[in-house]
């Protein structure tokens, strides 16, 4: 084997960086828009169940606690969710009642440890502002 083949390129890996990082020691840097986990701000909740509806991995699942009070309790099961972020696209509140972070490190012993819940009141999504009333042409 001629070895004299290979010095090139190793000598250019010895100068270059590691493309690794040395884990977990060292940490990367996610991209900004990193799906991580969702996650629920409830106050801006209207329980529209758009996300329970579309979510492909029904991980998501919403039940009255209280109709009269308007309370309810949404859960995540973070063990069949697949990361896909189709629950915020559908959230239709601004700012968005669904949202999802960038952690990456979710490993549990129990599955049932990934599991979020949040009881709530449902919120009231504000009326957006009449658009201003046209003034008539004047006439000609
Ligand atoms: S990120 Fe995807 S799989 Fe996970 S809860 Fe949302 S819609 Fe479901
Ligand atoms: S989180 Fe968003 S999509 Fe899901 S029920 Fe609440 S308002 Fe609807």
């Amino acid at each position: 084997m001629r070895v004299a083949a290979f010095l090139p390129e190793l000598l250019r890996h010895l100068f270059k960086k590691p493309a690794t990082v040395d884990y977990p020691f060292k940490k990367l840097e996610v991209p900004a828009n990193f799906r991580g986990t969702p996650y629920l701000r409830p106050e801006l909740c209207i329980v529209c169940r758009a996300c329970e509806r579309d979510c492909p991995a029904e991980a998501i699942e919403i039940m009255a606690v209280n109709e009269a009070e308007k309370r309810f309790r949404m859960v995540i099961h973070n063990d069949r969710c697949i990361h896909c972020a189709q629950c915020v696209d559908s959230c239709p509140t601004t700012p968005k009642a669904m949202q999802i972070d960038s952690l990456y490190e979710l490993a549990a012993d129990d599955r049932h440890k990934l599991k979020k819940d949040w009881v709530y009141v449902r919120a009231v999504m504000k009326p957006k502002p009449a658009a201003p009333a046209k003034e008539p042409a004047p006439e000609s």
